[in-house]
């Protein structure tokens, strides 16, 4: 493993539209490549940039914290993911304490913060996420999809093993931060059995996570494939007959595969009372805090349709309001109030049968607080 060092002349990256998975507008990437080396890691695929042997070689965003200090005061305050794309809680970040002084200065920045990680190590850094908790927003939660220990240790070899994973949600739940699990990719024909998901949803829920949200493997052509489609070949050749079906020469499963995936986590998730989509944060000072909800429960239609297996028209149609509504500038509320429904119609993308739904929302929350709109995650 080789660490070098690199000095970053952008350090945030903002989102085109926010992610209606984990409601980031911003990335951050202390590190770039990953010693985790995950067999299924989707950040080798070319488009990312990185290089093909991405966990030999770790660059170190030495000057990170300076470059933050310069672009933050400029920005909207939104939701900041951390090690999207390469964990920033891989093993150098025990001695570099790298992620700390990033999270230190988005907090400081009064960002609300996120983090995915595959590390225990995270909780080195719980005194942090539980003060910006305080302060606005902060969710810590972790990558678990078996808690096999062969098939973990086959396929992330260099992360904690999933059960200190559970131990460390456990402890960033009872410290009153908001945690869960984001359990992808579930692997076809090894990790995507019932069994296995049933296992991984209660164990979580009985540790405090407050949502699970699933996902599958996607292939993209180049590195990621040859190494995972060899692994295969070593150590699951009976189910490469599988990959042809689902796959073919594509980077995504065909069919009905999917959705039908997703339907049976959000059975399991509604048997054990744990949410399979993540609660959008809402700050209480947010001036468009309504916007942001009604966004979200466009957001939320728009996965209840792909679950319905529902034409992608409509799913682009959902998804296309919310990205308008979440962008306004304008309150929704005071547009509905002063032009009716055709003053939700004179926004993009937005026809009557969206308006009239998007009328009868505005209705409930009415007399409500303004980020009152309540917002159901799991229990429909
Ligand atoms: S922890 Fe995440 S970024 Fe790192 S190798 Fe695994 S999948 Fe890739």
């Amino acid at each position: 493993m080789k660490y070098e060092p690199y000095r970053a002349t952008s350090m945030i990256n903002r989102l085109r539209h926010v992610d209606d998975w984990f409601w980031a507008s911003y990335t951050v990437n202390p590190y770039r490549g990953c010693a985790h080396g995950c067999v299924y890691c989707d950040a080798r695929a070319n488009q990312y940039g990185l290089s093909e042997d991405f966990e030999e070689t770790v660059f170190v965003k030495e000057n990170a914290v300076e470059v933050l200090g310069k672009q933050l005061p400029r920005l909207k305050r939104g939701v900041v993911s951390t090690g999207g794309v390469c964990d920033s809680y891989q093993p150098i970040e025990q001695e570099r304490r790298l992620t700390r002084k990033v999270v230190k200065a988005l907090a400081g920045h009064q960002f609300p913060v996120e983090v995915l990680t595959k590390s225990d190590l995270v909780l080195r850094d719980l005194d942090l996420y539980a003060e910006a908790s305080r302060q606005s927003w902060a969710c810590v939660f972790f990558t678990i999809t078996t808690f096999d220990e062969q098939i973990a240790g086959r396929f992330e070899p260099g992360a904690s093993p999933p059960d200190r994973r559970l131990e460390a949600m456990r402890q960033v739940a009872g410290a009153g931060v908001v945690t869960g699990v984001a359990m992808m990719p579930l692997l076809p024909g090894i990790s995507d059995d019932d069994r296995n998901i049933e296992d991984v949803i209660s164990r979580v829920r009985d540790a405090g996570g407050q949502f699970v949200l699933a996902g599958g493997l996607t292939l993209k052509e180049g590195a990621q494939r040859q190494r995972y489609i060899g692994v295969l070949e070593s150590h699951y050749p009976q189910v490469l007959p599988l990959y042809e079906q689902l796959y073919g020469s594509g980077f995504e499963t065909r069919g009905s595969y999917g959705p039908q995936l997703l339907r049976r986590v959000r059975e399991v998730c509604l048997q054990h009372g744990i949410a399979d989509r993540m609660s959008r944060p809402v700050l209480p000072d947010d001036p468009l805090g309504l916007n942001k909800r009604i966004a979200e429960r466009l957001f939320l239609r728009t996965y209840d349709l792909l679950l319905e297996e529902a034409e992608s028209y409509r799913q682009w149609a959902y998804r296309k309001a919310a990205w308008a509504v979440d962008e306004m500038e304008e309150d929704v509320g005071d547009l509905y109030r002063q032009q009716g429904r055709k003053g939700l119609e004179s926004i993009k993308g937005i026809g009557k049968g969206l308006s009239r739904e998007i009328e009868g929302w505005l209705q409930s929350a009415e007399g409500t607080a303004n980020d009152r709109l309540e917002v159901d995650h799991g229990q429909r």
